[in-house]
């Protein structure tokens, strides 16, 4: 049997830092990935979904010229957008990002991987031991059980992707990050679309008032949406989609399921290494190790974040752990926070505490919010909607951040540093932003704290 240092299986963003990593360190690795390098991320995730948002921009761009004071002398003609999608991320997948990882031994889309025993994997009938085996098989989309669903062609993120043209009509099931992403998208490239969401308002996760700015604008593009609705079923005929609600049935040239996500459990037969686990997720202590101390489990597969940058953090920080065995504070994953961002127009983010979080846990803080439209930058270049919002103390300390406008994606890792490294208003207040960025609107969130601290005659302590 073929013996390795280190078996990572899945190769998505968490799968493929384990990966890179553990080649670096010397270590003989074998990674195991059952259909393409990059996961869903990668291939059929994040970045198709931004370089969709990317071409959809543009053309609503082109829509509004008239408010620039512009004029465009013809049509834009929607053509193939979803072929240069596919061009642009064939270019950073497949053969060329393979090859990143020639340092290792790779069995690509020869099947999933098996556990045989806590330190052997199997795969297509071959068995191979692993020192140290990371778990990064992350999640697929969640089908729900509606009447009828299973019997028609319904896409998910998986194959929405592979489309030959924009639809006409387009119903979105689900109103989380990846509906909304899609609906604008789509809508913008031509469909006209509707979302049937069971929450109360689209985006449950995020910040109600940042959801209601994005609504409002979802509104005005002529998406229509049906917040504390869910579907009763779904039929086919010829080539139309019935999609049956309590607010009647609509008709759709397409149907999109984006109801989350269920973990790749299944296949690991995890049982055979005595590995945790429940229907959700693999079971992880803080540095995401399994009961079984050599195995991890890294990434969308162990249930906290379902994001990019925290799988690869994770596969990161485990693989540090996994090989000085020390475990330093800095490792321990409840030692970071974790942002998070939708890539729709307006973007909306979020780190730590959103207001109504903040109200549950029963803090004592206030929030300073301000207004893009109070930024002449944002006033005059059409980004008028949108705020930058921190729930805080009299200490200046930042407990979350909510950013809904334009590059809040962007502006959002000023409060993530903020929080990582404990820093205070003060010292968002006293670091130069280039005027006139956007990011300039963070200190001016800081400017207001300082005011009312002033206000409340605590100037003396500001000055330290
Ligand atoms: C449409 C969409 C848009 C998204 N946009 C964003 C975004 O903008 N920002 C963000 O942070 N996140 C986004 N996400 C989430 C992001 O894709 C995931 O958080 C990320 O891919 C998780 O990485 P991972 O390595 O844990 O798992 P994955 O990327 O899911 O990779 C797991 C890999 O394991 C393989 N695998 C599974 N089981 C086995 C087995 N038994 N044997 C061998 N291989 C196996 C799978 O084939 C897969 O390639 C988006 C997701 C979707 C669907």
């Amino acid at each position: 049997m073929k013996k390795y240092d280190l078996i990572v299986i899945g190769m998505g963003p968490a799968g493929m830092v384990a990966v890179g990593m553990g080649t670096k360190l010397g270590l003989n690795v074998l990674g195991i990935e059952m259909k393409s390098i990059g996961g869903e991320c990668l291939n059929v995730g994040c970045i198709p979904s931004k370089a969709m948002l990317k071409i959809a921009q543009m053309k609503y761009n082109t829509d509004i010229l008239s408010d620039f004071g512009l004029k465009l002398n013809g049509n834009v003609e929607v053509v193939n957008p979803l072929e240069t999608v596919r061009k642009h991320v064939s270019s950073q997948t497949g053969e060329s990002l393979n090859k990143k990882f020639s340092k290792a031994d790779l069995l690509l889309e020869k099947g999933s991987a098996t556990f045989v025993d806590e330190h052997t994997v199997e795969v297509d009938g071959i068995k191979y031991h692993g020192d140290l085996i990371f778990i990064a098989t992350g999640t697929h989309p969640m089908i729900p059980p509606i009447e009828g669903l299973s019997d028609v062609p319904y896409l998910t993120n998986v194959n929405v992707f592979s489309l030959k043209e924009i639809p006409n009509r387009l119903t979105i099931i689900g109103g989380g990050a990846i509906g909304v992403e899609m609906a604008q998208a789509f809508s913008r490239l031509g469909s006209k679309v509707t979302i049937v969401h069971m929450g109360k308002h689209l985006v449950p996760s995020e910040d109600s008032e940042a959801a209601a700015v994005l609504e409002e604008s979802f509104s005005k593009e002529g998406i229509v949406f049906y917040n504390d609705e869910s579907v009763e079923s779904v039929s086919k005929e010829s080539n139309e989609f019935f999609i049956k609600t309590t607010k009647g049935t609509f008709v759709s040239d397409q149907l999109l399921v984006a109801t989350g996500r269920k973990p790749y459990l299944d296949s690991l037969n995890l049982d055979a290494a005595g590995v945790r686990y429940d229907k959700e997720h693999i079971n992880v202590d803080e540095f995401n190790r399994t009961n079984v101390s050599h195995i991890y489990a890294v990434g969308d597969i162990n249930g906290k974040w379902l994001l990019t940058h925290a799988a690869m953090h994770q596969a990161m920080l485990s693989l540090m752990q996994a090989m000085s065995q020390k475990e330093s504070k800095m490792l321990n994953r409840s030692n970071y926070v974790v942002p998070r961002a939708i890539f729709t127009n307006p973007e909306i983010a979020q780190v730590g505490l959103s207001e109504n979080e903040a109200k549950k846990e029963g803090l004592e803080f206030f929030v300073v919010k301000v207004k893009y439209e109070t930024y002449a930058r944002a006033a005059t270049t059409g980004s008028l909607v949108g705020f930058v919002k921190v729930i805080t103390d009299d200490e200046g300390t930042v407990h979350g951040a909510t950013i809904v406008g334009e590059q809040a994606s962007e502006m959002i890792s000023e409060w993530t540093l903020a929080m990582q490294h404990n820093l205070k208003m003060m010292d968002i207040l006293m670091t130069q932003h280039a005027f006139p960025s956007l990011s300039l609107l963070n200190r001016n969130v800081a400017e207001k704290w300082m005011m009312t601290q002033v206000t409340k005659g605590n100037l003396a302590s500001l000055l330290g």
